[in-house]
């Protein structure tokens, strides 16, 4: 069957091999082709046995990855030669050695790249991730790499119809979800709506068909409105001397499907289904006045939509876009989008990176914004234990995200993901800035860590020395820097506290004779079920583990059959039988029994509180405030371990409680207030912080109260001092942070 073919075969890879030459014409220098010529000739050979899915010979799939990568991604010589290997390493009997020994280091070092990401997506999810991060990890090899994985997959969503159902729908989806969206970010806009139409093609046919067909049927009525529109613009422009195109090019399936189901309108109702896109062909130093010019042309014709008004030419899009975009009233009451851009402008935004060959000069501003953005992934990338699939979660939120610019008081611009916080933007700044960072001004307003930033803010971060991360924070920012810098700023925290338990075990160890070995630590942490030594050491630091624990471990050693090993209370029901009951103040879950219980310092709750209970790890029932900072997180990531918790009988037990009051300086104030507070009211303090500041003071007081009742009494009585502004009540003390809390949880 085969031989039949053979000859007709051989002409057309040649035809192919020639087109492939043809489209890398403009990048050839000499001893180039030369160079093509071995690597079609090595792949050919090494592939000579092999058929693709549909039957055709293998080697149509590297000359077309080849073809993409010169001809649409714009690449060099040395890209071309690793197109064409691409699959050799991976698939055939070829090496590594032989391709470097053939054609140098730098081209095997590429397929190298290539060969570890290769067949990277046949697994499960999470292995899927991996391997992503392994694929953007060779980005600090080689950005070539990436791109020319981009025109693989290209070429093979391309000539997908021949695989089966099944694969289609996976390798769509894939396509979907990393490629397009990478694609995006590399600037590859062509590439980029290629493949997302094409993905929809297998992912969502119907969709796909019905729209596209729809698209055909209206084309006609289209060009009619479009040319209508152009009519009047077009005469002007040429007599202003102006060298231009005008294209009224529909919007891509993709984008069209996203909308109807966003906005669950009709394809119909959509009323930018075209954009008009104005290219002008004009010098460098040119292009911003003659898209301003152009700009004014037309809305001199027609009214614009000023909140559609896209200034990307000022500042571009971090991935290099530049374009002025424009919505204007066009004929028959219908809005059109207007793109304006130099045919520079239009190269780039096509082929990003690509295009760079062209205007190697006055693309040097973009060629550093390309450097700064492979920098921050180098960044994400440098935090190896970070968990894969956050990895990607991360990533593919800063691929997608929309962009704000932000400015340093001295005027520097930063690019941020649209939703990025104070606290992104002092991580931003630097990873030192970040971790000490208080709070920021926002023009010169003060606001929060977690002050959601607008375009055009101007951000002033302010640090102090005494400030560290805590883990609330991850709440707080969205940048994948951010996130991952806090996190490995809470690991090392926790690492050394382990520390400072590890030398608390020891000296407990000697006391109770026992020897401070390995196999001893070990031990215990497997006595205590606890899965590491460092939790071990931890939770000794923390006082969650005691001398009381270590006499139990040593009886248990002595004698295993006799006691059983100390479980950790996790079920209501062994926290029941584990209870002692000695107290009667509080009653806690579904049948309200008394059980043991603890206060817990992060909000400090006192008797007429609403609370709720929560099964902490070896530290018994904790009672929160409802509205305790760490409520949510508990309740939304721990229901299971939350238990319901009343207040029974009110005895005259005192609790800590915390009060905030702020006021004007007034000779004798505070002393007015401690006398209240002491003497007339006769509660005890257990601490008094105040400061002042021009005039206005802030103090904290911790006092002993009963319950609600006896504080809201205080309170008022407080509020009557002159000079009093506010009061009101806090958390709990400024060490015990949130933080401590919150991970003793
Ligand atoms: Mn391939």
């Amino acid at each position: 069957m085969q031989a039949i073919n053979l000859e007709s075969e051989k002409k057309e890879i040649l035809a192919r091999y020639k087109g492939l030459l043809k489209a890398s014409r403009r990048t050839l220098q000499k001893g180039d082709k030369e160079l093509i010529r071995k690597a079609f000739e090595v792949a050919l050979e090494a592939h000579k046995n092999m058929r693709r899915k549909s039957g055709e010979p293998y080697i149509f799939h590297p000359i077309a990855v080849a073809q993409i990568s010169a001809e649409e991604i714009g690449l060099g010589t040395t890209s071309i030669v690793c197109a064409l290997l691409h699959d050799t390493v991976e698939d055939t009997d070829i090496t590594l050695e032989d391709i470097s020994g053939m054609f140098g280091k730098k081209v095997a070092q590429i397929i190298d790249g290539l060969t570890k990401i290769a067949g990277v997506f046949d697994q499960t999810s999470s292995l899927q991730a991996e391997n992503f991060k392994k694929m953007m990890l060779t980005l600090s090899d080689d950005i070539r790499v990436i791109l020319i994985k981009i025109a693989d997959r290209l070429h093979n969503m391309r000539t997908l119809e021949s695989m089966k159902r099944d694969k289609q729908i996976k390798i769509a989806s894939e396509t979907l979800y990393l490629y397009a969206p990478l694609a995006h970010r590399l600037g590859l806009n062509g590439i980029k709506v290629e493949l997302e139409d094409l993905g929809l093609k297998y992912t969502n046919p119907d969709a796909y068909n019905e729209i596209a067909q729809k698209l055909i049927d209206t084309e006609p009525e289209r060009k009619k409105f479009i040319q209508k529109f152009i009519e009047p613009i077009k005469e002007i422009l040429t007599e202003q001397g102006l060298k231009f195109k005008i294209l009224g090019r529909p919007k891509s399936i993709f984008s069209i499907y996203n909308k109807i189901k966003e906005k669950g309108v009709e394809f119909e109702d959509i009323y930018d289904l075209f954009a008009i896109r104005i290219v002008v062909d004009t010098p460098y130093d040119q292009e911003k006045t003659d898209c301003w010019k152009i700009y004014s042309i037309i809305t001199d014709f027609y009214h614009p939509n000023p909140d559609r008004l896209r200034d990307w030419i000022s500042t571009p899009k971090a991935n290099g876009y530049e374009s002025l975009h424009t919505t204007v009233m066009g004929p028959e009451g219908k809005w059109v989008e207007v793109q304006i851009r130099s045919l520079r402008m239009d190269e780039l935004a096509e082929k990003g990176y690509a295009a760079h060959w062209k205007y190697k000069d006055s693309a040097a501003e973009r060629e550093n914004q390309l450097e700064e953005w492979i920098s921050r992934i180098r960044e994400m990338l440098e935090s190896p234990e970070e968990n894969a699939l956050d990895f990607i979660d991360d990533f593919k939120l800063n691929l997608f995200a929309d962009e704000i610019f932000v400015f340093t008081p001295k005027g520097d611009m930063k690019t941020l993901p649209a939703g990025s916080t104070s606290l992104d933007f002092a991580f931003e700044i630097h990873s030192k800035v970040g971790a000490k960072c208080i709070g920021a001004k926002v023009n010169h307003k003060l606001v929060p860590l977690s002050h959601e930033l607008k375009s055009g803010d101007q951000v002033e971060i302010l640090t102090s020395n005494k400030q560290s991360p805590r883990e609330d924070w991850i709440n707080f920012v969205i940048t994948a820097k951010a996130k991952s810098k806090i996190k490995h700023a809470l690991k090392e925290q926790r690492k050394v506290v382990a520390d400072e338990g590890r030398e608390i075990l020891e000296r407990k160890f000697y006391r109770h004779k026992l020897d401070f070995t390995i196999q001893n630590i070990s031990d215990f942490g497997t006595f205590l079920k606890l899965p590491t030594s460092q939790e071990v050491f931890y939770r000794v630091a923390k006082g969650a583990i005691d001398s009381k624990e270590i006499k139990e471990f040593i009886e248990h050693k002595e004698n295993p059959t006799k006691n059983v090993k100390k479980e950790q209370p996790k079920t209501l029901e062994q926290m029941v039988s584990s209870a002692r009951g000695k107290t009667d103040l509080l009653v806690i879950g579904d049948d309200m029994q008394k059980l043991d219980y603890k206060l817990s310092p992060c909000c400090n709750p006192i008797p007429g509180d609403d609370v709720f209970g929560f099964i902490s790890i070896g530290e018994g029932i904790k009672i929160h405030r409802v509205n305790c900072p760490n409520a949510v997180q508990l309740l939304s990531n721990y229901a299971y371990r939350v238990v319901k918790a009343k207040w029974n009988s009110q005895q005259l037990i005192s609790f800590l409680a915390g009060i905030k009051i702020t006021g004007s300086d007034e000779l004798g104030l505070v002393n007015n207030i401690t006398k209240i507070i002491s003497t007339q009211y006769n509660v005890n303090m257990r601490s008094i912080n105040f400061d002042t500041d021009d005039g206005i003071f802030e103090g904290t007081i911790m006092v002993y109260v009963h319950d609600t009742n006896h504080l809201t009494q205080l309170i008022g009585k407080l509020k009557k001092v002159p000079g009093v502004i506010s009061i009101t009540r806090v958390d709990g003390e400024k060490e015990d942070g949130n933080a401590r809390s919150a991970s003793e949880n």
